[in-house]
């Protein structure tokens, strides 16, 4: 088993633990371990919430979360030689659950409080917890359901620079200032700028700590450096290239998933997990400029479950409620294909809650179709029958 650099006790909250990783992305966290180039290491991540969620029937606790916190992230490490321009490469050897906690959970959020893709038809907090064997994943939430997983990091990436943290702040918060398009949907806000409640920013202390959290990024959306991309495939046997924006890279990484349908559509949408994840890194000296690179890189990994037959959704861009024309939008397209597979699946049984928490967390292929048909984007979302333990073909 590779050395543990990063261990957590999911006992105890993410700020109490012996070596505290962060919340927030900004370059001035300092970094809790330094590795040279060629190292292979593993590191312990909590889930998201930093453990709020609890392996129950309720879903108040989904409800009541507190989404300061989020994402707790195990980090960052310091790449000796690492520099400003270079890649850096990390391959992830393996990712898995830990001992004692082979379980993972699904929540749509309440509207009031965090909401989601399908907010407006699905308003109230629920959940299903899913138990994990090995490979296979059951839910007691949602009957007759089985599939393999493909766990991975929901969010990993390097630390901004200050040049590039100051224009995510700045685009962000002009996005706010704006209002917004007049078409954009009530819930959720527009951009979660930044907010010192809850800052953990590792080892960081007194007027340091303050600064920092004042100006430090959210880790809700993925952005240049990577971080939230809930890229599913991302699994073991991965590569990732990532642009370096600091002296030593400043990996940091967390929020894995069991297993997510592509959209991760209740946004709390994946099998959210704690776990482990174990990574090799590496550098390409220049090579940013080289590769032209702008964002991060992926090179999946060779390691998936085998899902051959599918149902397919698809979804036009037209809004449900109102009828009203949207010109190409994949956004409202995509919601159309998942609703539109919602209602056929309660014709076998299933509640919407359910199907929309299965939509978020099993293998569903979510597509672009066509996004040049004037004036309708066309998406799908595609569904592998061999999860169902029940017939759920038209037939
Ligand atoms: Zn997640």
């Amino acid at each position: 088993m590779p050395e543990v650099l990063f261990k957590v006790d999911l006992k105890k909250p993410f700020a109490e633990q012996d070596v505290v990783g962060h919340n927030r992305w900004h370059p001035d966290i300092p970094a809790i371990v330094s590795v040279n180039p060629g190292a292979v290491f593993r590191i312990e991540c909590k889930d998201w919430t930093d453990g709020q969620i609890g392996n129950n029937d309720s879903p108040d606790d989904v409800r009541d979360v507190d989404l300061s916190v989020v994402h707790v992230l195990s980090g960052p490490i310091h790449v000796n030689g690492a520099e400003p321009g270079d890649i850096l490469v990390v391959d992830l050897l393996d990712v898995g659950t830990l001992p004692d906690y082979e379980w993972g959970f699904t929540g749509i959020f309440a509207r009031e409080n965090g909401g989601g893709f399908l907010t407006d038809h699905y308003p109230v907090a629920q959940k299903a917890i899913w138990d994990i064997q090995g490979i296979y994943t059951k839910s007691r939430h949602i009957p007759d359901v089985r599939f393999a997983g493909i766990p991975h990091p929901g969010l990993i990436g390097c630390a901004p620079s200050h040049e590039l943290l100051a224009k995510w702040n700045k685009r962000e918060a002009d996005l706010v200032a704006s209002g917004g398009p007049p078409w954009k949907p009530a819930i959720p806000a527009l951009a979660e700028l930044p907010n010192p409640k809850n800052a953990i920013l590792g080892s960081l202390k007194g007027a340091e700590y303050d600064r920092v959290a004042k100006e430090a990024a959210r880790t809700v959306p993925p952005r240049e450096h990577g971080g939230n991309c809930d890229i599913k495939n991302l699994s073991k046997g991965s590569r990732i290239y990532f642009p370096v924006y600091v002296e030593g890279a400043k990996l940091s990484m967390g929020d894995i998933h069991f297993s997510q349908g592509d959209g991760e559509i209740s946004f709390c949408g994946a099998i959210e997990m704690a776990g482990y994840i174990d990574v090799h890194v590496d550098l390409i000296k220049g090579g940013v400029e080289k590769y032209a690179m702008i964002n991060p890189i992926f090179k999946p990994g060779p390691v998936e479950p085998r899902y051959s037959e599918y149902l397919v959704f698809e979804g036009i861009s037209v809004d449900e409620f109102t009828g009203q024309q949207y010109y190409l939008d994949a956004h409202v397209a995509y919601r159309r294909a998942c609703l539109n597979a919602i209602e056929y699946f309660k014709k076998f049984g299933y509640t919407g809650e359910q199907i929309y928490l299965l939509l978020g967390s099993a293998p569903c292929e979510g597509r672009i179709s066509g996004i040049v048909d004037i004036p309708n984007a066309c998406c799908t979302i595609a569904v592998p029958t061999a999860i169902f333990e029940r017939n759920i073909l038209p037939i």
